[in-house]
């Protein structure tokens, strides 16, 4: 008998593992306590994370296969990964362990040291999920450390899965077409509403307050609208190509306080934990540009598909590049504790209320209010990027460490020292003001950068720019702030270095 191990982000039903139905095969999936703890998650994650396992187990059952599942409230349940292993193996009843490769580096490694340590024949097979291996770095930036350019990244995937090409040449003649996206939204446009499904998952709700799981965030665990099967998250797929990926591009920074979602997609729990592919969703994406009419302009499929062939699978290289250092990385030497209303929401900041409160809410947020809301702000304040790890590893639907980490410590907040970014993703109010309608509705005023009700962005912003000046002046990408900070009199210099020194030092009262 063999026993293979299913993680609860490997819930990828088109797995060769289950092409053929093998009566000496049984697959053992856990909810465990250590997984569910080891950051303050969000309640609906955990929920979500939970539902969608023993959804896939359950189809697993129905196909024939043998399941044997370790529910948080069994009592067999060790509640550690391995611990449940080593009882199962103690049993005598298999002669072989198979696993897919972890995402996660500890899992991986706790995983590594568990087979070394048994007297079993084991074999870890792929999960079938990315489009290219994790060591593909090793073949784009052969014999480079650092200064992986995601463009390059991202041409290597178009080539080599004939992606977007036309006779071996970009369609449209060009690679990018940002220039077309990133509009901020006209007044009058109307939203299309998300698409929310109705799981009632207050069983598993009862289960985990039983087993003494808070979570945090809020929650109606009888009305929760993620997808947690492979229909909701393949319906899911359909509705966002047809209704939303035609303004996907082009809105794609925009922020405002009517919507949370935007035109985004909101499949990432659905592609974090396998019950989409990448390149399902990609073929969808280009299917529904193909087929449209009225068609829709190239730049909005283009967009989209960045993100996924790009961004997605470069985010997991870096990772397996530069794990576990990366985990410790502080390039600015950053130690402020995260101010208390990341937790509640409750800000007089209207941008950071509002993309906290939704992240509290729903568990999401768009990726320029986490890369340039919350994710600007933690830099700009100088705050701990183990705090600020803590923060988006926990808060999203999302957040597995592969693609927290190295979207947070990196892209965001720089601690890896340029490896993710080519410079620090920074802004003062103008920024914010121009890709939103934040700053109407705001206590603060965005226009002034000194006195009681100045905007905190904006002196903060020149403040990190002079504290850091030696790391940053010699980064050709900054050399034009640097020479705006160097043409202001002194005066306003130190108005401005005085007002960032009051907002630090009460960072919990803004
Ligand atoms: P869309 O905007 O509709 O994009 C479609 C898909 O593209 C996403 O589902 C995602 O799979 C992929 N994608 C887009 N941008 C990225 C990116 N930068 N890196 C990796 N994949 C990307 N994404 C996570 O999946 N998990 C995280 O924990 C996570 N943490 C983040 C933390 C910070 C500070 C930042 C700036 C970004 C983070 N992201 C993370 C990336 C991105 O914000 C989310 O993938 C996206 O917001 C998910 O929503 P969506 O499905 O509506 O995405
Ligand atoms: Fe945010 Fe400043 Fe705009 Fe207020 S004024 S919403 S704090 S950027």
């Amino acid at each position: 008998m063999e026993l293979r191990l299913i993680l609860g982000d490997q819930l990828h039903p088109g797995h060769s593992w289950f092409s053929e139905v093998d009566q000496n095969v049984t697959y053992v999936m856990m909810e465990v306590r250590e997984e569910a703890s080891y950051a303050p998650h969000h309640i609906q994650k955990i929920l979500c994370f939970f539902a969608a396992m023993r959804h896939f187990a359950a189809d697993l059952r129905k196909s024939g296969h043998q399941v044997k599942y370790l529910s948080i409230s069994d009592s067999q349940n060790c509640h550690s990964i391995i611990e449940n292993l080593k009882i199962l193996l103690e049993t005598g009843q298999y002669s072989s362990f198979c696993y897919q490769e972890p995402d996660e580096y500890r899992l991986d490694h706790q995983l590594k040291e568990f087979v070394q340590s048994q007297n079993i024949q084991s074999q870890l097979v792929s999960s079938e999920h990315f489009l290219v291996r994790r060591n593909e770095f090793s073949v784009v930036f052969p014999g480079k450390s650092q200064g992986y350019l995601m463009e390059t990244f991202y041409r290597h995937i178009r080539k080599k899965e004939n992606l977007l090409m036309e006779q071996g040449k970009p369609m449209f003649g060009k690679w990018n077409f940002d220039a077309e996206n990133r509009k901020k939204l006209p007044k009058n446009l109307s939203l299309p509403d998300p698409v929310l499904f109705q799981n009632d998952l207050s069983h598993i709700q009862s289960e985990l307050s039983q087993a003494g799981i808070q979570g945090i965030g809020r929650v109606d665990a009888a009305n929760i609208f993620w997808p947690v099967t492979r229909d909701q998250a393949l319906q899911l797929l359909s509705i966002f190509c047809d209704r939303f990926l035609p303004d996907f591009g082009t809105y794609q920074d925009a922020m405002t306080v009517k919507s949370w979602s935007v035109f985004h997609a909101r499949i990432s729990f659905a592609l974090n934990v396998k019950l989409l592919s990448p390149s399902e969703v990609i073929e969808a994406a280009v299917s529904s540009w193909k087929n449209s009419t009225p068609a829709f302009e190239f730049h909005q499929l283009e967009g989209f598909v960045r993100q996924i062939a790009g961004w997605r699978e470069y985010m997991r290289c870096l990772y397996w590049s530069h794990m576990p250092e990366y985990a410790q990385m502080n390039f600015f030497q950053h130690h402020r504790k995260l101010p208390v209303w990341y937790w509640t929401g409750q800000t007089k900041m209207n941008c950071l209320s509002h993309a906290i409160g939704q992240s509290l809410e729903y568990a999401y947020a768009h990726h320029i209010q986490r890369l340039m809301v919350t994710g600007n702000f933690a830099l700009l304040a100088g705050i701990d990027p183990d705090e600020v790890d803590q923060w988006y590893l926990g808060i999203y639907i999302d957040a597995i460490e592969w693609v927290e980490i190295t979207n947070t410590r990196g892209m965001s907040q720089y601690a890896d020292g340029g490896l993710a970014a080519t410079k620090p993703y920074v802004s003062s109010a103008a920024y914010i003001d121009k890709m939103s309608d934040y700053c109407t509705q705001c206590h603060y005023v965005k226009t002034l950068k000194t006195g009681k009700n100045a905007c905190p962005f904006n002196s903060l912003y020149w403040s990190f720019l002079e504290s850091n000046r030696e790391k940053l002046i010699t980064n050709p990408r900054m050399t034009m702030m640097y020479r705006v900070l160097d043409k202001m009199s002194t005066e306003d210099r130190n108005a401005l270095m005085k007002q960032a020194e009051i907002y630090l030092s009460q960072l919990d009262d803004l």
